[in-house]
C-alpha cells in the first residue's frame, strides 16, 4: 500500500501542516511552504494506477519500519522515526476527496474560544470550564459527501379547523425545491445528530484536495459510500418538502406525490 510523507525540498526533513500559520513547516530546517507551492514543487508522478492490487502491508517510506494503521486511519505517525505519514494508497483506493476545508483554529485558539462560549452560557460550572484544555482536544478530518438534490411534489389535504371542527377546507399544493451542497458525513464514527448540529459547514473555505493538507494531522477514510449516506439526505429533503407542501400540524392527507432526485455528488 502506497504511503508517503511530505519531504522538505531543502533538506528532505519532514514537513507538517501547522494550523495556526496555515502552511507546511519543516521540523528540521524550519522552512515554510504554502500547500499549493509545495505541491507545484514536488512532482507527484509516482501515483500508482487504480488497478494496483490491494496490499495491506505498509512500510514507512522514510525508515522502512513496518506500520500497522487502524482500519479507518488515513494518516499515521511512524513509531520508529516519528515522521508524519499519509496513507495515500488507502485514500486512493476509495474516491479521492474533491476538496478539503482546512482547520482554521489550532488547539490553543480553539480551546480559548470554546471556554469563552461555555462561560457565556452562564450556567456551566467553572470546574468544567477549567477542564477544557488543549491536550484534551483532538483535531480530526472527517470525510463527507456533498449532494445537490432536486425535490418536487404535490399534495391534497383536508385541514380541520381547531376552533370549530365542523368546518374543514380542502387544499392542494405543489412545490419544487433545489437543494445544493447538502452535507452528510460519510462515516459511522460520527453521530449524525452531532454532524448535523455542526452545520452549516464553511464551504467557502474549501480548497482543492491535496495530501499535503493532512501531513501531521489525524484524518480518516470513509466507511459509508455515497449511496448509504444519501439515505439520510433523502429523509431530510423529504421532511423539508413535506413542510413546504403541508404547512399544518394536524390535517388529513388525501394524496401526496413526491419525486426526489440526486443531481450530483462530490
Ligand atoms: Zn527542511
Ligand atoms: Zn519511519
Amino acid at each position: 500500500m502506497q504511503t508517503e510523507y511530505c519531504s522538505c525540498p531543502g533538506c528532505s526533513g519532514n514537513l507538517v501542516f501547522r494550523i495556526k500559520e496555515g502552511r507546511l513547516f519543516c521540523d528540521h530546517c524550519g522552512s515554510g511552504y504554502d500547500v499549493a507551492e509545495y505541491d507545484r514543487r514536488v512532482l507527484r508522478a509516482d501515483k500508482p494506477d487504480a488497478e494496483t492490487p490491494e496490499d495491506d502491508y505498509t512500510a514507512c517510506p522514510s525508515c522502512g519500519g513496518e506500520i500497522s494503521p487502524g482500519v479507518l486511519g488515513a494518516t499515521e505517525t511512524c513509531p520508529f522515526c516519528g515522521n508524519a505519514l499519509i496513507l495515500s494508497g488507502k485514500i486512493r483506493r476509495q474516491a479521492e476527496p474533491d476538496f478539503i476545508i482546512p482547520f482554521a483554529l489550532d488547539r490553543p485558539d480553539f480551546t480559548e474560544n470554546f471556554r469563552k462560549s461555555l462561560a457565556d452560557l452562564g450556567s456551566v460550572p467553572d470546574e468544567i470550564i477549567r477542564g477544557v484544555r488543549p491536550e484534551n482536544m483532538q483535531a480530526r478530518y472527517i470525510p463527507f459527501w456533498l449532494y445537490d438534490v432536486r425535490a418536487e411534489g404535490r399534495a391534497a389535504f383536508k385541514n380541520p379547523r381547531r376552533e370549530d371542527r365542523r368546518w374543514t377546507f380542502l387544499a392542494e399544493s405543489a412545490a419544487e425545491l433545489e437543494f445544493t451542497d447538502v452535507t452528510q458525513d460519510a462515516t459511522t464514527e460520527l453521530d449524525d445528530g452531532l454532524s448535523h448540529n455542526l452545520e452549516p459547514y464553511d464551504l467557502n473555505s474549501a480548497r482543492p484536495f491535496s495530501y499535503s493538507w493532512l501531513s501531521g494531522l489525524d484524518a480518516r477514510i470513509y466507511n459509508m459510500d455515497d449511496r448509504q449516506s444519501y439515505q439520510t439526505v433523502r429523509d431530510r429533503v423529504i421532511a423539508s418538502l413535506n413542510r413546504k407542501l403541508i404547512p399544518y400540524d394536524s390535517c388529513s392527507i388525501i394524496s401526496r406525490n413526491i419525486n426526489i432526485r440526486p443531481r450530483s455528488v462530490s
